[in-house]
């Protein structure tokens, strides 16, 4: 698929210090926003990335019906509200899946304490209604997840490529053409 091939270059297109960033990061999320064409009426995917912590509350696995539930609820308000979090103008988000992987550490080397942790794994499907070029992609990711405070954005938009680190939520993105 197209895509992912483009969110393959992403990922080694994007400045080292993002790239060497630890993978897991409590507070700290990542989203790649992918788009093949900017011309026409074009359509993108966008990939979203955080710890668990940082959407549902927890990171062990959701075995009581309380924890499920919750884990649920924050699926569910992440994928209603992403367009709150990404805001395309002139694009519509619509959520292709959104999960929670749990990670596996090196629980089997002897003596090392087990850390239980897990990954919250969303895409999304964008369709714009015209062509890109001029459109300033803002965020507002702390308004949806108070405890994402610094996110990773990368973009890659027809020949252009770049990113921003979202800190204090007034970071924009501007696809030039
Ligand atoms: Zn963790």
């Amino acid at each position: 698929m197209r895509f992912a091939f483009l969110l393959a270059i992403l990922a080694v297109t994007l400045p080292a210090q993002q790239r060497s960033r630890k993978a897991h990061e409590h507070g700290a999320a990542k989203i790649n926003i992918a788009f093949e064409s900017t011309k026409g009426a074009p359509k993108g995917v966008i990939e979203f990335e955080a710890p668990a912590e940082s959407v549902v509350g927890f990171e062990h696995e959701a075995k009581s019906a309380a924890d499920k539930a919750n884990q649920a609820a924050a699926l569910n308000t992440l994928k209603a509200r992403f367009g709150e979090m990404v805001v395309i103008p002139g694009c519509k988000i619509t959520p292709k899946s959104a999960k929670v992987e749990v990670e596996h550490h090196d629980a089997k080397t002897k003596g090392a304490k087990h850390e239980e942790h897990s990954e919250v794994h969303a895409e999304f499907d964008v369709q714009c209604a015209k062509p890109l070029a001029g459109t300033v992609i803002s965020f507002g990711i702390a308004k949806v997840f108070p405890k994402i405070h610094d996110t990773d954005v990368a973009l890659i938009a027809g020949e252009q490529q770049s990113s921003v680190e979202v800190k204090t939520g007034k970071e924009t993105l501007r696809i030039a053409k």
